[in-house]
């Protein structure tokens, strides 16, 4: 499934048609050099994506760019200022050409009972996990409007459906993206663009190494904590799925029934 005119970036001669086999699928990834993203990145990879992987850490997303293979090129961005959002934009449409498919997995955790948190820690946890997530799909959705098209996929979570003690702040910043994503999906449907979310469970990456797995995996149905692998088949499903919009797949392995 094609958002974008075949090949246009090519005619365009943005890039040498040998760094990437599909020219017209460029995807951004933010978050993509560690953990979900990484693994999403690493899928994309394979069908042939052309990938953009931002962080905060450019080293860490420069050796995952390279390690995917040729043509993939790494961003610095904080998604919590809106200034790197608006220059990292500039900078993937100049060496990329523009973005059609964007996935928002660039999260933080603070976790804590809400009496002990500061307002600090809450205001990271939403500017990353929310705002920044709603300021990459505003500058994303103004290219793929020129495009004609584009699939967007944000990264929630479970608890942000069911909530969790201890995750107060970070299950209100992934609640707030289900109505986020659900509205803009309906927003810009009849732009051809679709909006879709991922809720994962537990799933091994460096978010949970400090999660006491052996008591955790007793209540999951499936008795196991997720892989990123996991997650990313879902990512690239709705990436692809062009009657789906507006909708959250989860991945959680049975917990939230
Ligand atoms: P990781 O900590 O493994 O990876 C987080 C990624 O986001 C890294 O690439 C990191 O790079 C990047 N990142 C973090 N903050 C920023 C920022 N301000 N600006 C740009 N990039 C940033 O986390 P996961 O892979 O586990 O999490 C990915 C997403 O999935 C998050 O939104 C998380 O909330 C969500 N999630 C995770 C679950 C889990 O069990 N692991 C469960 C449910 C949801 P860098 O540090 O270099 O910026």
């Amino acid at each position: 499934y094609d958002v974008f005119g075949p090949l246009r970036i090519m005619k365009r001669g943005l890039r040498p048609p040998e760094l990437c086999d599909t020219m017209s699928r460029v995807c951004a990834i933010f978050g993509g050099s560690r953990g979900i993203g990484h693994a999403v990145a690493q899928l994309l990879a394979q069908k042939g994506y052309c990938l953009a992987i931002i962080a905060r850490n450019l080293d860490r997303a420069q050796t995952t760019a390279k390690n995917l293979g040729a043509g993939h090129l790494a961003f610095r961005c904080d998604v919590s200022k809106e200034e790197d959002i608006q220059n990292v934009f500039k900078e993937m449409e100049t060496s990329l050409g523009q973005i059609n498919y964007l996935v928002n997995a660039a999260g933080i955790n603070r976790d804590g009972l809400l009496l002990r948190t500061k307002a600090d820690d809450m205001l990271s946890q939403l500017q990353t996990n929310l705002l920044g997530t709603m300021l990459t799909c505003k500058a994303a959705v103004k290219g793929m409007i020129q495009q004609q098209g584009g699939a967007i996929v944000n990264v929630g979570s479970i608890v942000g459906l069911k909530g969790n003690s201890g995750q107060s702040v970070y299950s209100a910043s992934k609640a707030g993206l289900v109505g986020f994503s659900r509205s803009l999906a309906k927003e810009i449907a009849r732009k051809n663009i679709r909006v879709n979310m991922v809720a994962p469970g537990f799933i091994h990456t460096d978010m949970t190494t400090h999660l006491k797995e052996e008591q955790l995996k007793k209540i999951i149905p499936l008795g196991r904590f997720g892989e990123p692998q996991e997650v990313a088949k879902a990512v690239a499903f709705l990436l692809e799925s062009p009657y789906v919009t507006g909708q959250v797949l989860v991945i959680d392995g049975g917990s939230a029934q």
